[in-house]
């Protein structure tokens, strides 16, 4: 039977942002809601070693990381439900979204942290070999190829600074573009362009990934998009740079987001447009994507979110309810 939930902060998304934000809201006696979505934990459920979270001098798995990040939120009070959004509406004093089930979740405040999943190309060895080579995040993963040839696809900002990025480990870094000009700031270009390490492929695109007989990524096999010429291209590991998608499909018409739909909120904090609603973590975030930012953009949210409500009863606006 349908349910209807209530909270003071109902927070959909049970990434770092979101978990966070419940660790927040639950200490400050917000008795809030986690819905955990398609994928629980998110982004860092599908990473292995995380080395990069603060905290932990021996490397950790993403999953274990999330896994103790719910039982932190769920030890201080934070209500777990599995349960997926299908629609919200943001028009009324409460914040009301429906699960797919039917269950109704009712919120005073609401915090987004729907986060973001990157883009994949799509082509035979990609996902057989992520974790073994490929993968969407330099800043995650490039640590591993310290010494090693890696390649980065993709022409815009996020490719050409992975590229840079990856000079700190690898001093043979490709990046292989479809086409023979690059669509990421100037400066951004110049830095690439004027690198001892790295060298740019033009007009190439993945046709698939390949792996040696250890089972990881041994080269990439390309096709010039000009003369449809085949080459392989040797590497150790590979990046795919070209673009994230943020989980925002529920909230178009209803909040203010920039044309590539990540939510806008007012610079250097996680409020949206609508006074009450908080936005955390990659859904609002296209630069910093890491889990320890995402984390500090729920705490923030929690602590919007905790404000926002002193001030309504302070003004008397509405009694808060005790649920
Ligand atoms: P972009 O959408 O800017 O660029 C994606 C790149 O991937 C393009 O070069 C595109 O090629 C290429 N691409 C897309 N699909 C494919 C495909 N199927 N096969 C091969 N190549 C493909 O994404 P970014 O992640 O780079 O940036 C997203 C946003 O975040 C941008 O607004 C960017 O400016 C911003 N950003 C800002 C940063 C900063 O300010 N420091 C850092 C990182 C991102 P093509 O050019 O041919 O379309």
């Amino acid at each position: 039977m349908a349910t209807t939930h209530k909270t003071r902060m109902l927070i959909i998304g049970s990434g770092p942002a979101g978990l966070s934000a419940a660790i927040y809201g639950a200490r400050a006696g917000m008795q809030p809601i986690v819905v955990q979505g398609l994928q629980p934990g998110g982004q860092l459920t599908i990473t292995t070693d995380v080395e990069n979270y603060p905290g932990f001098r021996e490397v950790i798995q993403g999953p274990w990381l999330m896994q103790e990040m719910e039982a932190q939120a769920v030890h201080v009070g934070t209500r777990m439900m599995w349960d997926t959004i299908t629609s919200v509406d943001l028009s009324g004093e409460t914040f009301i979204a429906r699960g797919d089930g039917g269950d109704i979740y009712e919120g005073d405040t609401l915090v987004i942290a729907t986060g973001a999943q990157a883009q994949w190309l799509g082509v035979p060895g990609e996902q057989e070999l992520s974790g073994k080579g490929v993968s969407a995040c330099a800043t995650c993963d490039g640590f591993f190829y310290r010494g090693k040839k890696v390649v980065v696809i993709g022409g815009g900002n996020t490719a050409v600074e992975e590229a840079l990025y990856l000079t700190n480990h690898s001093d043979d870094v490709v990046l292989i573009h479809r086409r023979d000009s690059l669509r990421a700031e100037k400066i951004l270009q110049d830095r690439l362009f004027a690198h001892p390490k790295i060298s740019v492929m033009w007009n190439k695109r993945v046709d698939r990934f390949m792996p040696g007989e250890d089972g990881a990524l041994r080269a990439v096999a390309l096709i010039d998009t000009q003369t449809g010429e085949q080459s392989d291209v040797l590497a150790d590991g590979a990046f795919v740079a070209i673009g994230h998608a943020p989980a925002t499909e529920l909230f178009k018409g209803k909040l203010a987001m920039d044309e590539t739909g990540y939510l806008l909120v007012q610079p250097g904090t996680p409020k949206t447009d609508v006074p009450g609603v908080f936005a955390a973590g990659d859904v609002s975030d296209h630069v910093y994507r890491q889990a320890i930012t995402a984390a500090g953009m729920g705490c923030m949210a929690a602590l919007d979110a905790e404000r926002y409500l002193a001030a309504r009863q302070f003004e008397g606006v509405t009694e808060t309810v005790q649920y």
